[in-house]
């Protein structure tokens, strides 16, 4: 067996573009248009003054940060997990929760729906099936309830809302699915929960195979600073830190934890600005629709749109020539379609502005 054998392969995850250039609208990566909140500035300006905040390592339970989430959420200390990001977080989860998948009892996801699940489920060797959403691109529960389907299952992962539809599954639908599943542990990435969707984690009180996983990416304006979640029963969270204990006990750094406690903390700033993009995406549907445009329901920072008259990576080629950058996917069933993050009220203008001169 020669040394490239002995590799372990994998075909990686490939994220949206982060241009060089600026004075470009950057629509492709659903980051959030406003700055972060006041108090965020203000921990970076302590730290500066702060000589000793990076020589030391920093507190490996980021305890300011969970105590400052676990305020906001009404839950306790124990049943907080962070992470450098939710990108994290759910690595260490599929580690962690879906070890016992087997090909008869494979994790479940949607077929289309956020494109690193089957890169760690390959990472990790988990075997794994993908679920077709409906033709209307939202989840059938009865899917993921074996009596009904058929399909047993080991575990159960997807976004809620949906990436990247935007689809919301209703409360009493992913309740079913928690609770046809009781022996499986399912995973509700709730990336884009907090532009009007409902959150799963009232059903944490009854259920303890739930676990509820956000970030401070989109909502919190945070994707830089790489802040992740988990919530869920203490149980299920201390697997998880004995997963994480065993892999890197230092993984958030000390100005992440400090600017994440500051976010965290401001109530009014997150209610405020998630407020003003759910707003601005409900005009931006309009203008989408009158220039004929066709786009599932979104309940995110985002619309998945289609035209009639033109292929996805036209429309993509053609925003991009006029300094627009929105996502689109060469995949199976959502190839003529873009993903559009909401950027500012101008910021949409000047998208519908291009998009209307592009269709006539
Ligand atoms: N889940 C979903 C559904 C996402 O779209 C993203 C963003 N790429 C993430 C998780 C990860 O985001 P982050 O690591 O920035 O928290």
């Amino acid at each position: 067996m020669s040394w490239e054998d002995r590799i372990r392969k994998v075909e990686p995850y490939v994220a949206g573009e982060q241009p060089k250039e600026k004075d470009i609208i950057k629509l492709n990566t659903n980051e959030c248009p406003y700055p972060p909140a006041p108090g965020v500035e203000a921990a970076i300006r302590d730290l500066a003054g702060d000589s000793s905040a990076l020589r030391l390592y920093p507190d490996m339970d980021a305890t300011p940060l969970v105590e400052a989430l676990a305020a906001q959420y009404h839950v306790k200390p124990d049943q907080l997990f962070v992470g450098v990001g939710s990108d994290d977080v759910l690595a260490l989860c599929f580690l962690t929760f879906f070890a016992g998948c087997t090909e008869e009892e494979p994790l479940l996801f949607p077929d289309i729906t956020y494109s690193f699940y089957d890169v760690w489920a390959s990472l990790y060797r988990i075997p794994f099936r993908r679920i077709p959403l409906k033709d209307d691109f939202s989840i059938d529960p009865a899917d993921y309830i074996p009596a009904k389907s058929g399909q047993a299952c080991g575990g159960i992962i997807f976004p809620n809302p949906n990436a990247p539809t935007g689809v919301e599954l209703g409360q009493e639908a992913v309740e079913q699915i928690v609770a046809a599943n009781p022996d499986c542990i399912v995973i509700v990435d709730e990336a884009y929960v907090d532009f009007g969707a409902k959150t799963a984690l009232p059903l944490l009180e009854k259920y303890d195979n739930l676990l509820v996983v956000q970030t401070f990416s989109k909502s919190r304006a945070m994707a830089g600073a790489r802040v992740g979640f988990a919530i869920g029963n203490e149980k299920l969270i201390g697997y998880l830190k004995d997963v994480k204990f065993s892999f890197n006990s230092y993984t958030m750094n000390l100005p992440s934890i400090r600017i994440g406690t500051a976010s965290a903390k401001d109530a009014a700033w997150f209610a405020e600005t998630t407020g003003r993009i759910a707003a601005t995406r409900e005009r931006f549907k309009a203008e989408l629709r009158a220039l004929g445009f066709e786009f599932p329901d979104s309940r995110a920072n985002f619309v998945f749109a289609r035209h009639p008259a033109f292929s996805g990576a036209d429309l993509q080629a053609a925003l991009r020539a006029r300094r627009i950058i929105v996502r689109h996917f060469n995949k199976p069933r959502i190839s003529d379609y873009l993903r559009i993050t909401i950027g500012t009220d101008d910021q949409m203008d000047r998208v519908v502005d291009a998009l209307r001169e592009i269709l006539a």
